[in-house]
């Protein structure tokens, strides 16, 4: 997080305790400086040195919600006393209403639900349910693309997080990406070479994997196009279409899903995040009526101890009836279009923003040290290397002056909850632009 790039004051008896007895994830450990969070509310939280600042990224973009939904809240500590657990041979109302619950959210004919804890072992089901469906073993993911990090997981992931876990599954191919800014392929030319691909690998690909809206690899939102024309390239193939849904759902682009944005219903979709605004761990792999079929007399060889935790659930459908009941995904879209706007005055103040993209309350900020050459500030890949970057030190300047904002792959990633106000994104805004002077100067 942002401010221990910034902080040089000594870590407190709690963060020292942290730091020698809990690994800290995808680091050096001897960087690691984990800051205390004492309190959180609404869409702020406060650490242990007293700064009080705007979650603008909601934490892992994944506090749809923001920090203190009561009704989720109040739904975990109900579960909790009537039944903390049960094996998932037994079911909960919480369990049988979420699954119902998600059938009716997801577009289409998405209908039966297999559910975990997290968005990484959302996808592991997702890519086994479509080698025993299919019977092929090839899943075909994109490079700029996060799918978690267990082996299946981390082996269909793109970026460059997988490389230290290569080899990796096997049966696993990467095909390049819609990024218009950065790549020399255009969105729709990455297509042909995907059908291509797949033509050229045979009938042997179970699933086409993606991210319907790139998330932590930059925001990349393909043309309108992109998406229903992949579904069709998948099928003439005989693969299916699984749309990882772990970070574009639940309101975020200011539709339910990212699909529903261009109107696409996968094969199958993951889930995790704000399926419970981060509550409770829950990830959640849904299919079709068919593929659903298929599993009535084929056994389905997968669970876990934890798979629909009653609590969980409870966390979830809590979470979803907040989202229809407060109209938070339509708030999403308007407060996005205002979202948008500010950012785009950052953009024509700043001359090392090289590219602004996103929907809804989904949107990112690439930087750039050489507009015309369009040359990011060191490796696009820096946030797996050692040392702090450019990026850092904007976000910790940022975070001084009262936001916290995620980057990543050269990209400040602008998530905060759904509930957020103008006057909070105009506080937040204000924060960027001073953190962003800090790139500006840094420019070759
Ligand atoms: N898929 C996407 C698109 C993600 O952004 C993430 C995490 O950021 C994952 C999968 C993995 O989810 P988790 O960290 O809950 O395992």
């Amino acid at each position: 997080m942002a401010p221990q790039e910034s902080s040089d004051q000594a870590l407190n008896q709690i963060e020292q305790m942290d730091q020698k007895h809990v690994f800290g994830t995808w680091s050096y450990q001897s960087e690691v400086e984990p800051t205390q969070i004492v309190e959180a509310n609404g869409v702020r939280f406060t650490d242990s040195r007293e700064n009080t600042v705007i979650d603008f990224s909601g934490q892992l973009m994944c506090l749809n919600l923001g920090h203190s939904a009561e009704r989720v809240e109040d739904a975990v500590t109900q579960q909790v006393s009537e039944a903390e657990y049960v094996s998932p041979s037994y079911t909960t109302e919480a369990r049988a209403k979420l699954g119902k619950k998600l059938a009716d959210v997801t577009p289409g004919n998405l209908t039966k639900t297999f559910f975990s804890t997290s968005g990484t072992e959302a996808n592991e089901a997702a890519i086994k349910i479509a080698r025993f469906y299919t019977g092929k073993e090839k899943i075909l993911s994109r490079y700029r693309s996060y799918h978690g990090a267990t082996y299946g997981s981390i082996s269909v992931t793109g970026d460059p997080r997988r490389l230290a876990s290569e080899p990796g599954i096997p049966g696993t191919i990467k095909a390049p990406d819609p990024y218009a800014y950065g790549s020399t392929l255009d969105p729709m030319e990455s297509l042909d070479y995907i059908d291509e691909m797949l033509a050229l690998e045979g009938d042997t690909v179970a699933a086409v994997l993606v991210e319907p809206i790139v998330g932590s690899n930059g925001i990349l939102v393909p043309p309108d196009e992109y998406l229903p024309r992949l579904k069709e390239i998948a099928h003439d193939h005989g693969a299916l279409l699984i749309c990882d849904e772990v970070m574009a759902g639940f309101g975020r682009t200011g539709e339910w899903f990212g699909s529903d944005v261009f109107d696409v219903t996968p094969d199958i979709m993951t889930m995790a995040k704000g399926l419970t605004s981060a509550y409770q761990p829950l990830g959640a792999t849904i299919v079709t009526d068919e593929i659903a079929d298929h599993f009535e007399d084929n056994m389905l060889t997968h669970g876990h101890t934890y798979a629909g935790h009653p609590v969980a659930c409870a966390a979830g459908l809590a979470a979803i009836k907040t989202y229809e009941e407060e109209n938070l995904i339509e708030r999403a879209a308007d407060i996005g279009r205002y979202l948008e706007d500010r950012i785009e005055d950052l953009a024509d103040s700043h001359p090392s923003v090289g590219d602004t993209r996103g929907v809804g309350l989904f949107r990112g900020i690439e930087l750039t040290q050489h507009p015309e050459r369009r040359e990011p500030f060191g490796e696009r890949e820096d946030k797996v290397s050692k040392g702090s970057t450019v990026l850092d030190e904007v976000t910790a300047t940022a975070y001084d002056e009262g936001a916290y904002v995620a980057n990543m792959i050269n990209t400040l990633i602008i998530a905060p909850p759904l509930t957020i106000t103008e006057d909070e994104i105009d506080e937040a805004i204000a924060a960027l632009d001073s953190g962003l002077s800090v790139s500006d100067n840094a420019m070759s």
